[in-house]
């Protein structure tokens, strides 16, 4: 999207409920696949520090789902991550990905979401199969209390960084709430949905003063804390039902009715699986070529399967030694410089 088309939209302001008949009009358009961002403003127009995002995941979730039959609350539970992820990468500049891993030693042994700054969003999950019907009836919270939940930013460019989300709370909101106030000094709240049928979510976040000058004013900072406040206070009456079947405009204006609020343009999400067969060469490289000369002896072809995705990738002697050579090639040209 162009700067220009970003600040056209950004003159669509509404106020309560007099963008009411607009925003049946737009009903249907918006609760597919799509991050909206909002800001709210005062009386003056001026934007206030606080931003916010609306995710709805139909198609991106099911598809998702295509790959396996995942127990209920483990469906649920990684619905829940994908709206997360779509809405945390959402406030990062960063061009890169966004992954959130749950892992755990009992009956769930992981869950995986991977979003990208385009909004490509993967995930799969794992558990042991002969324990199928204990998850069903167990709390998410129990399947991952003593397991282990982390954040990894991986930009194209830099290096990676990873951060532990404590398993504190009983929610994943929750969970990540805490993070982002305790890791990164962000205030952020999360309210998240998911059912059979979608995954959604809201996301409020406080930025540090837009003004610059705010932060040696004691009284705006005062009038930060209390916008924050009373926004949180507002968002929190949403239900699941909302968040799932009202359109952003609807939503927001039934949350926020006495508050200006700036809605921006939707930006699509997709299910996208990245996995190709050079990432899958290069993932097989590094089990090193004792390990895939024994595979092939004893089965005669390495097989691999994206666990994403559901891609098969086959490789035979001659694939192999293909790989491998490649390896040493880049090797070479590496000495070289
Ligand atoms: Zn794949």
């Amino acid at each position: 999207m162009t700067k220009a088309h970003a600040i056209a939209w950004a003159f669509f302001i509404f106020n309560g409920f007099s963008m009411a008949t607009f925003a049946k009009m737009q009903a249907m358009k918006n609760l597919t696949d799509t991050l909206q961002h909002f800001l709210f403003e005062d009386k003056f127009n001026n934007a206030m520090p606080i931003r916010g995002n609306l995710v709805y995941l139909n198609d991106t979730y099911h598809q998702v789902l295509q790959h396996q039959t995942l127990p209920p609350v483990l469906k649920h539970a990684l619905g829940e991550l994908m709206a997360a992820s779509a809405l945390l990468s959402a406030t990062l500049k960063m061009d890169g990905a966004m992954v959130l891993q749950i892992q755990s030693k009992g009956a769930l042994k992981l869950l995986v979401v991977e979003c990208n700054s385009d909004l490509n969003i993967r995930a799969t999950a794992k558990w042991d199969e002969t324990q199928t019907s204990q998850i069903a009836e167990s709390h998410f919270i129990d399947l991952v209390r003593n397991g282990q939940f982390v954040i990894t930013l991986d930009p194209k460019e830099g290096e990676a960084y990873q951060g532990i989300v404590p398993i504190e709370g009983d929610t994943i909101a929750e969970m990540l709430q805490n993070y982002m106030l305790r890791s990164q000094q962000i205030d952020t709240s999360l309210w998240l949905t998911c059912d059979d049928k979608s995954a959604c979510g809201m996301l409020l976040q406080k930025l540090p003063d837009i003004g610059g000058t705010a932060a040696l004013n004691k009284k705006a900072i005062e009038q930060d804390l209390d916008a924050w406040n009373r926004m949180n206070y507002l968002a929190n009456t949403v239900t699941a039902d909302e968040l799932q079947n009202l359109p952003a405009e609807i939503l927001l204006s039934r949350l926020f009715a006495e508050e200006n609020v700036r809605l921006f343009e939707p930006k699509p999400t997709q299910f996208y699986c990245s996995c190709n067969q050079t990432s899958v060469a290069s993932m097989l490289r590094m089990l090193g070529e004792e390990e895939l000369n024994s595979i092939l002896a004893e089965l005669g072809k390495i097989e691999v399967n994206c666990d994403f995705c559901n891609k098969h990738y086959l490789f035979d002697a001659v694939d192999t030694a293909a790989l491998l050579a490649t390896e040493a090639s880049v090797h070479i040209s590496t000495a070289k410089h």
